[in-house]
Order: C-alpha cells, then sequence, then structure tokens
C-alpha cells in the first residue's frame, strides 16, 4: 500500500474511531490501538507532508461536538495531552522544557495521576456555577449545566471568597466500585452495560435528561484552573490545587510536587505500585511544570501544551482472538467455559485464558463464536474479561460454542441446578476433577496449610491411588512417597511432617478445608465463633444457622444439607479419628468484647499480615467489612492507605494505627 494510500485510509479510520468514542461513547477499539493508529498517522503525515490535510484527526482535539447540547465557546481551548511512553521520552521533554526556558539547573514539576474520565469545564461567577461544559473539539464544547449540577461533589457555590470569575477544570469520573455494581445491575436487568468507566462516565453526562444523570454515581476532580479574574492568581500549579481545596474542590490526595525529573520517575513507579488500590481507574500520570509564567512562556503547539506531558501505564484493554473454548470442573462440580485466547498484553501482564463464567455469558451477554475478535478489559486486580465481541471482524468459519452434554472430565451426568446459572458435574467426589480440587482446597494456605502439597505432588499422588480424599492424606507412608518418582528421602519426609503438623489446627480452618459451598474464609470464621464447637454446628437446623452473623438462608442451605449427607460426616468423622485437632473456642457471642462491632483494616500492616489482622479481630466478635459507612467502628490504617481512610476521616469514624490495634488486641485477648 502506499504512503498517501495508508495516510487516507488511517485518516478515515480514526475519524470514525472518534466519532464513536467521542460522540456515541461507544469505542470500536479499545484505547492502546487508537494511539498505535493515531501514532503512525502522525509519522507518515511528517514524513509525507504533501498527504497531510487540515481535516486530518491529528489536526483536532477530541470529536466534534454533538448538536443535541447546545455550544459553548472555551475561552481557553481545552487541549490533549503530549504522551511517553519510555523514560528517553520524557527525559527529552523534559530537557526541552529546561532548554526552552534556559534553566540552569532543575525545573520544578508538579505530578498528578492521569484519571481516567472526561473532562469538563465549570464556569463559576461570583462563586455561582453559571455553566459546565465539556472539552468537545477543545475550542467548542456541550453545555451539560444541568447534569453536571446532579453531581454531588461539584460545589453549586464556591466556599470562601469567590473571585468575580473563575474556570475550574476537572475529570468526571466514576469509582471502580460503582461502575461494577451499575454494570452487575444493568446485567441483571438484561439492560446496556457500560464498556469501561471512562465511557460510562461520558455517556451519563450526555444524557438529555439529568434526572438520568443523577442516579449515576458520577464523581468529580479538579485538576486546573482555565480562566481566572482575581486580584493575586496563583503563581504555580501547585498553588492553584490548594485554591481549588479551599473553594471546595475535590483534588488528588496523593498529588505531589517535585524539585525535579529524577523525583517524578520515583513517583510514576509509586503511584504504579497503588494503582490498584485507587479505587479508579487511571492511565497514567500527568507531570507539569510547575511555574505558571514558565508555562505561559512554554506555550502549546497544535493540541498540546508543551509545559505538560502524560506518562502512560501498561494500558487495561486490549484485543486479541477466541482460539478455543474449553471447559474446566472446579472444586463444587462447577463446569466453566474457559476461553483460550492469543496471547495478548493487558494490565502490565500476559493473558491467555479468559473464564466466560457461563452458557449465558456466551450466548446472551456476549453473543461469542471460537475465532472472534474479542475485547479484553483487566483493570485493578480484577481477573480479565471479554468486555464485547468485535462482530465486524468475525471471520467466516467462526464457530458455535456448545455447552458439553457430560462432565469433561469423568464423563458423569451434567446438569444446570434450577435457579442457577452454571453447569455442574453431579458427581460429586468420583468425579477426578471435584476429588483433585477439594483436596488442594483442603492444603491450601488459608485451610489446613499443608506446606508442598502443590497440584504437581496432588496430581501425583491421586495417579498412584494413593489418595482419594483429605482424610487419605493422613495414612500415607514414607515407603509409599519414596518410591514416587521425584520423592527423594528428604522430600518425602518433609511432606510427612507437613501433613503430621497440619493436624493441629483451628476450628475455622477446618471449616474452611472442608470445601461447604458458600462457606469461605468469613463465612468459616463467623460460624465458628457463633457456635464454638463443630457439633453445635452440625445439630444447628437452618433456622439457627442464620442467626450466625452474614449468613443467609441459602448459605444456610447449603451448610445444613453437607452435614446431612453421611458421606460428609463419615469425612468428618475420619478426619477426627486420624488426629486432626482444635482448640474450643468461646462461643458466647454476647462475651465477646467487640461483638457488633465492624471494623475495616486498609493499607499495610507490619507486625502482622491484615488476615492475620481480621481472624483476630472476629475472634473478639467484630465483623471486618470491606467498606467504610456510617456503621463502621473503627478503620486501622496502615501506611498506603487511601480512599478509605479519607472516607472514615469525613464521617468521624475513629481511625486507629497498628500500634493501637495491637493495644486492642493485646487488651481483648485472653492470654
Ligand atoms: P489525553 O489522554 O491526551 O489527555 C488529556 C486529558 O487528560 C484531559 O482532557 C483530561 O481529561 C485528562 N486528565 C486527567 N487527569 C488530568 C490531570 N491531572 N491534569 C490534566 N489533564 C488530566 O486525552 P485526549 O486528548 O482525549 O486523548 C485521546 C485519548 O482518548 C487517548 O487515550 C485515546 O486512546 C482515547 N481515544 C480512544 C478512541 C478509541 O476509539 N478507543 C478514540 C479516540 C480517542
Amino acid at each position: 500500500m502506499s504512503a498517501g494510500t495508508r495516510i487516507k485510509r488511517l485518516q478515515q479510520d480514526l475519524r470514525r474511531y472518534a466519532h464513536a468514542y467521542y460522540v456515541l461513547d461507544e469505542p470500536e477499539i479499545p484505547d492502546v490501538e487508537y494511539d498505535q493508529l493515531f501514532d503512525e498517522l502522525e509519522r507518515l503525515e511528517a514524513e509525507y507532508p504533501e498527504f497531510a490535510s487540515l481535516d486530518s484527526p491529528t489536526m483536532r482535539i477530541g470529536g466534534i461536538p454533538d448538536d443535541a447540547f447546545a455550544p459553548v465557546q472555551h475561552q481557553l481551548p481545552m487541549l490533549s495531552l503530549g504522551k511517553a511512553q519510555e523514560l528517553g521520552e520524557l527525559e527529552s521533554w523534559y530537557r526541552r522544557c529546561q532548554e526552552l526556558l534556559q534553566a540552569s539547573g532543575e525545573v520544578a514539576l508538579t505530578c498528578e495521576p492521569k484519571i481516567d474520565g472526561v473532562a469538563v469545564s465549570l464556569i463559576y461567577e461570583d462563586g455561582l456555577l453559571t455553566c459546565a461544559a465539556t472539552r468537545g473539539d477543545g475550542q467548542t464544547g456541550e453545555t451539560i449545566t444541568a447534569n453536571v449540577r446532579t453531581i454531588q461533589s461539584i460545589p453549586l457555590r464556591l466556599h470562601g471568597a469567590p473571585p468575580p470569575l473563575v474556570e475550574v477544570r476537572g475529570e468526571v469520573y466514576l469509582r471502580d466500585a460503582d461502575f461494577h455494581a451499575f454494570n452487575a445491575k444493568a446485567e441483571a436487568a438484561g439492560e446496556r452495560t457500560m464498556v469501561n468507566p471512562r465511557n460510562g462516565a461520558a455517556g451519563s453526562l450526555r444524557q438529555k435528561d439529568a434526572s438520568v444523570t443523577a442516579k449515576r454515581p458520577l464523581r468529580f476532580l479538579s485538576y486546573s484552573i482555565g480562566q481566572l479574574n482575581i486580584a493575586r492568581p496563583p503563581e504555580t500549579q501547585w498553588q492553584a490545587l490548594g485554591m481549588l481545596k479551599d473553594w471546595g474542590f475535590p483534588t488528588h490526595d496523593n498529588a505531589r510536587c517535585v524539585p525535579c525529573l529524577e523525583d517524578a520517575k520515583t513517583y510514576i513507579d509509586e503511584i504504579l505500585a497503588i494503582r490498584e488500590s485507587l479505587g479508579f481507574a487511571i492511565d497514567g500520570i500527568v507531570i507539569k511544570v510547575n511555574s505558571l509564567a514558565s508555562q505561559h512562556v512554554l506555550g502549546a503547539m497544535l493540541r498540546r501544551p508543551r509545559w505538560a506531558i502524560a506518562w502512560k501505564y501498561p494500558a487495561e484493554e486490549a484485543t486479541t482472538r477466541v482460539l478455543d473454548v474449553e471447559f474446566s470442573v472446579g472444586r463444587t462440580g462447577a463446569v466453566t467455559p474457559v476461553a483460550r485466547v492469543e496471547p495478548v498484553s493487558v494490565g502490565g501482564v500476559t493473558v491467555s485464558n479468559v473464564t466466560l463464567h457461563n452458557m449465558d455469558e456466551i450466548h446472551e451477554r456476549l453473543d461469542l463464536r471460537i475465532g472472534d475478535a474479542v475485547w479484553l478489559l483487566r483493570a485493578g486486580d480484577v481477573i480479565p474479561k471479554i468486555v464485547r465481541v468485535q462482530k465486524d471482524r468475525r471471520p467466516d468459519d467462526a464457530r458455535r460454542i456448545v455447552a458439553p452434554s457430560v462432565c469433561p472430565v469423568c464423563g458423569g451426568p451434567v446438569a444446570r441446578p434450577e435457579g442457577e446459572a452454571v453447569l455442574r458435574c453431579m458427581n460429586g467426589l468420583t468425579c477426578a476433577a471435584q476429588q483433585r480440587e477439594a483436596l488442594l482446597h483442603f492444603a491450601s494456605r488459608l485451610a489446613l496449610d499443608i506446606e508442598g502439597l502443590g497440584a504437581k505432588r496432588v496430581d501425583q499422588l491421586l495417579q498412584a491411588g494413593l489418595i482419594d480424599r483429605p482424610s487419605s492424606l493422613y495414612t500415607l507412608e514414607f515407603e509409599q512417597l519414596e518410591a514416587l518418582e521425584g520423592f527423594a528421602k528428604v522430600s518425602a519426609e518433609k511432606l510427612l511432617e507437613a501433613i503430621k503438623a497440619s493436624k493441629a489446627t483451628t476450628l475455622p480452618r477446618f471449616l474452611y478445608a472442608l470445601g461447604i459451598r458458600e462457606v469461605g474464609e468469613n463465612a468459616a470464621l463467623n460460624l465458628a465463633h457463633h457456635f464454638g464447637d463443630l457439633d453445635a454446628l452440625t445439630d444447628a437446623d437452618i433456622e439457627a444457622l442464620q442467626t450466625a452473623p452474614d449468613i443467609g438462608e441459602i448459605s444456610a442451605n447449603y451448610i445444613a444439607a453437607f452435614f446431612r449427607e453421611p458421606r460428609n460426616c463419615d469425612e468428618i468423622r475420619a478426619l477426627r479419628d486420624a488426629g486432626v485437632h482444635w482448640e474450643a473456642l468461646a462461643s458466647t457471642r454476647e462475651a465477646q468484647p467487640l461483638v457488633d462491632q465492624t471494623w475495616v483494616l486498609t493499607g499495610t500492616l507490619n507486625s502482622m499480615t491484615r488476615g492475620e489482622a481480621k481472624a483476630r479481630l472476629v475472634a473478639l466478635g467484630a465483623r471486618v467489612a470491606g467498606s467504610v459507612s456510617k456503621e463502621t467502628h473503627r478503620v486501622v490504617a496502615g501506611p498506603g492507605a487511601g480512599s478509605k481512610l479519607t472516607k472514615a476521616e469525613s464521617l468521624g469514624v475513629p481511625v486507629l494505627d497498628e500500634a493501637a490495634l495491637i493495644e486492642t488486641l493485646a487488651a481483648h485477648e485472653s492470654p
């Protein structure tokens, strides 16, 4: 293809993608791909200027403002940002700033997380919000005042002594939890889901009916001042952020002013390390020259200011192709479809398998076929998910995915129990896959914690016919192990030692290890402390079970059914006969010192893991929750604590440091 044809093609495609992204809020391709094509076009246009044209996507910012909203002229253009993904690019940007400013030394910078939302401009006259606009094409935006007024974190009147006129710029965005909750609800109601938080925010803002926007959990974060009519304007970006805060705007808690580029690099690494715990999507860091006078000197090129640059983190979205769909069988017999995809890097890791959860996901939500090009999202610590199929890239020979009619592992019958979305193998522990998973679960760290008994060893022992259920682990003998390939004398002894050591356990661990459905680590802790001993628990009926904290009807039914099953009772007896034991717990909840208190742990602890802290708090009767609310009694915050700490402070929830936690535990735990 000639350069001219390629340029035309790129211009055409990018125009279409930009329209879908900015105007329809329905992106056709992930950002990384758009950025790659955009870079290619910029390169080609620079090399072959005869093909560049004024209506090329490289000449404009954003999209075309939608006619549905009244146009508004920005007094100062709302620009895009230059990007850097390699240190070399960042360094040459910084050197260029130094040169243009004729600086003999370092240039101070501000660093702010680049939140992935929608830029808005807010005009305040005499302290009152009079106009809100989108960025539009950078020169002309769309008026969205009514919609913006529904966002709680945007003050309708500025705090303190307001200037006669100020333009506040910032990002409207969705927090991860709100995004997931919204999608879960939409999915359950069969409504359209949001592709990612950014497009969700954009779509919510551009609703014609502001009462729809009001129902979306939008947030706002301010990061700069545009026009300003004031006697003493700020001299630096850092001062501007302070001013915004004083006027009542949320700003980034972890923005930082640094004296040189080296410190900005450290900042980039530090934020990357906590990216997943921020609670909202960021796609990088914005680095700005701190002095506003210097910013003025540096000015802007066509679409980007010279005084700022965006450092891009690894993208959390990518496209790939589905090579096959296989079915795996889990501990509870759930037959889960897993897509094998062409390996692709998302969020800094290479993904080659993606769970598809169940057949409804395949047929109803995604309409997925083998061979399809798909769009992957791996945001934060969430497992990778296929968010949509790119139907226009579907090959002719794409194959339909058929649910297995028998268990793919044991060939036993499968069924879809009423009210469930998953298929299950009905063979229970006679199914090799379920047997294997049950053994692995039993030996796992939070269960009986048998060191050295990982998947490879379990497979080997199963194949040799030496084990078939947890209790059979305790019958293993040295000679049997030593005869197996790969087992030397020392490793055989070590494994037997670990198995023996696992006999002394705790009731919560034992309950968790049994692998009862719906009984995770938390429920096991609650049940153990509520009932105190195993017999009281096995005797409890469904009603009594529900008196334990956080045990609902569904879990109670599973628990009762588990203990009714003679095979399970035999296995528990066999485990106890083999010597598995635990110490009795104080069961009377009323006697527990922290009963009915809700605690939240955030940040890192030094002297113990969070899991340990949680177990000790629960043992004292507390409930340990994942989020802060008015009902929270105490928040324990270690280094790195972020939004939960802020929320606790804003709600007036008492916050303890690690030393205070240790003191509380020591005061209540019996010697
Ligand atoms: P940009 O990524 O170049 O950065 C500018 C924007 O950063 C600002 O408008 C503002 O909204 C935001 N920002 C966040 N935090 C900030 C802070 N602290 N200070 C200043 N600004 C901050 O935005 P752009 O010019 O819209 O670039 C285009 C982006 O949109 C690219 O990431 C591109 O991939 C994406 N895009 C994607 C498609 C697609 O089809 N997937 C199409 C068009 C554009």
